[in-house]
């Protein structure tokens, strides 16, 4: 009897090894292949992966939605495969599943909306004319028209994806991001990529701003029920800039209810914000936890190849237009090297050099975009610094800013601790003694020290290296 106990203790904590070993794999393929693949796109895919389970020689990661296991599926699978067989030898393969939402909340955010949803009622075709409400589309902000790179391939991909099929993958759609960086550019180009691919769906796009215009206009007119009904009768319903909508709570409101009422339906619903969903105050909870069931793609800012890219893509259609402008790739570069706020800057700046060329008569150079761009050039040469340094490493290993900053010596914070002092030296001027106090009062042998070793470090250790090298190119751009 007693030997059996031991013996399934025994098995128990075989088994316990056996598991924490392989998480611990996980975990440091994860990071090669973060070095691999750049840090935005990393945080796109691998961001919300889970390791589930190793059994029978096979990995099970979870991931939240369908769409993220399709794409991980047949873009990075056969990469981490290989990543970890060389650790872990027995690994025959990696499945990735869906894991499932909460449960107690999707039942109780059903709960209220049934509860809430509001009287359907028949209205007839003419009230149904949802170009009335809707905003006008751009054609130029098409999906030819957007250039993908890491910063953005998420949501470009999700963008895609919803265009192309016809039932949903996933519900709604949100996309967020910083000012500038393509989102309108990206609901545009799925609103006319639809009405091409199907054009009895009906497409509705508009700002969260419009939607309360709307709704305060019916409320004024004692309209609500035919305003209700317009929304509701979309097939897909795209809503810009939903954090405008914060702190006004009828539009709140009103805006969940018609939401709820589509996705009901399961007709498609996209939503656009400056934020997240979890980071947008002044929304109702119950609101915000809705937002983000389906899937969340957030854009990153661009980095410099993206940059280049949409300024050569726009250098084109300027150049189709006035056959005698010449611009050089020399300028481009520069450009993308020292404009770096958002794309819209950037186009803006691209713009500028251009008129004034023409106006002035010049031919296009460097030296005149210097001139001509002094104040955008300035506002983007801001110097790195220790600050910068400590949140940007602190975000990459997903440690508190605190930690980096405390006395803790344990690895997982002490080496990210190394590293930020290491590129505090390289790329700002202050003084080790300085670096010392900023990194909670530490004497200046300690960041010698620090440098030293992750000098060494970089020579003998790949991983390491290129972990340096990725923060040093983010926080360089
Ligand atoms: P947001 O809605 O995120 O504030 P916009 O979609 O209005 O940003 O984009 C600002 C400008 O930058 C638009 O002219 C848009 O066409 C352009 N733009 C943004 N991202 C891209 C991209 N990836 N490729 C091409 N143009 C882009
Ligand atoms: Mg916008």
């Amino acid at each position: 009897m007693l030997f059996l106990i031991y013996e399934g203790y025994s098995v128990l904590d075989e088994n316990n090894f056996q598991f924490k070993k392989i998480k611990e794999e996980w975990e440091r393929s994860l990071s090669i292949l973060r070095a691999e693949i750049g840090e935005a796109t990393f945080k796109s895919w691998f961001k919300n992966i889970q390791f589930g389970q190793y059994s029978d020689n096979i990995l099970t990661l979870n991931v939240p939605t369908r769409f993220m296991r399709d794409w991980i599926e047949s873009h990075y699978l056969e990469r981490i495969l290989a990543i970890l067989s060389k650790e872990v030898s027995d690994i025959k393969s990696i499945k990735i599943e869906v894991a499932s939402l909460d449960l107690n909340s999707k039942k109780e955010a059903q709960k209220q909306q049934d509860n809430k949803v509001g009287v359907s009622m028949k209205v007839s075709e003419s009230l149904l004319d949802h170009n009335s409400i809707g905003a006008p589309l751009d054609e130029r902000l098409s999906f030819e028209n957007f250039v993908v790179g890491p910063s953005n391939e998420l949501a470009y991909a999700a963008a895609r994806r919803i265009t192309e099929r016809r039932n949903v993958s996933f519900n709604p759609l949100f996309l967020y991001g910083g000012v500038g960086l393509g989102k309108t550019h990206l609901l545009h180009a799925m609103a006319l990529e639809i009405n091409k691919n199907w054009p009895e769906r009906k497409v509705l796009y508009l700002s969260a701003e419009k939607f309360m215009y709307q709704f305060i206009k019916a409320l004024r007119f004692k309209d609500t029920m035919a305003f209700k009904q317009q929304f509701r009768s979309v097939d897909v319903l795209m809503i810009d800039d939903i954090q405008f909508i914060a702190g006004k709570d009828s539009t709140q409101e009103e805006f969940f209810h018609t939401f709820n009422t589509l996705i009901d339906h399961n007709h498609q619903v996209i939503i656009s914000a400056d934020r997240s969903p979890v980071d947008l105050d002044g929304i109702e909870e119950r609101i915000r936890s809705r937002l983000g069931w389906g899937l969340v793609a957030d854009i990153h800012p661009s980095d410099y190849e993206l940059r280049l890219g949409v300024l050569q893509s726009k250098a084109e259609s300027h150049l189709l237009e006035n056959s005698d402008l010449t611009i050089s790739d020399n300028l481009l570069e520069f450009l993308a090297q020292r404009i770096d706020s958002n794309i819209r800057v950037l186009e803006g700046a691209l713009n500028r050099v251009i008129a004034y060329s023409s106006f002035a008569n010049r031919p296009l150079s460097i030296d005149m975009a210097k001139e001509v761009l002094k104040d955008l050039i300035r506002a983007s040469q801001r110097k790195t610094t220790i600050d910068d340094i400590q949140r940007k490493v602190a975000d990459y290993y997903n440690l508190r800013l605190s930690d980096l900053l405390s006395a803790r010596r344990s690895r997982t914070i002490a080496r990210p601790r190394q590293i930020a002092m290491y590129l505090s030296k390289i790329l700002t001027t202050r003084s080790l003694p300085e670096i010392g106090r900023k990194f909670g009062g530490r004497d200046h042998t300690t960041v010698i020290h620090a440098v030293k070793k992750i000098e060494d470090l970089r020579v003998g250790d790949v991983a390491i290296d290129e972990e340096v090298e990725v923060l040093r190119r983010s926080l360089e751009n």
